[in-house]
């Protein structure tokens, strides 16, 4: 049995999309939609455009992101980035915190010490 333009042309555009969501939608068996993608050479491995990147995956995109997996993990990694700069700043400030009261406690011992020993004389 031979196929419509109109359903041929369906089953081109769509073929990304899988056996099962074209057959649903032309309102046959996915073993006809099979047999016609066999006879026209078309690939109805699943496949999805990552709006990010542009690259064409056979992995579905993340339900979290929208993205191919590579874009997700690349996000994860800037963000956990992002995190660990913002904990080195801090432990930056507090380092500098600490240096600068030590500095102040020992000045202040020393200047004790210079008016004791002014006291005694
Ligand atoms: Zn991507």
């Amino acid at each position: 049995m031979y196929w419509t333009t109109y359903k041929l042309r369906y089953l081109e555009e769509h073929a990304n999309e899988g056996a099962e969501a074209i057959a649903e939608a032309l309102g046959c068996s996915r073993t006809a939609v099979e047999v016609q993608a066999s006879r026209y050479g078309i690939s109805l491995r699943k496949r999805w455009r990552c709006p990010r990147c542009g690259m064409v995956t056979f992995r579905p995109l993340s339900t979290v992101t929208g993205w191919c997996a590579n874009c997700t993990k690349e996000a994860r990694r800037d963000r956990i980035a992002e995190e660990v700069r913002e904990m080195e700043e801090e432990v930056r400030r507090a380092e500098r915190e600490n240096r600068e009261r030590q500095a102040l406690y020992s000045k202040k011992h020393r200047m004790k010490k210079k008016l004791e020993s002014m006291k005694s004389e």
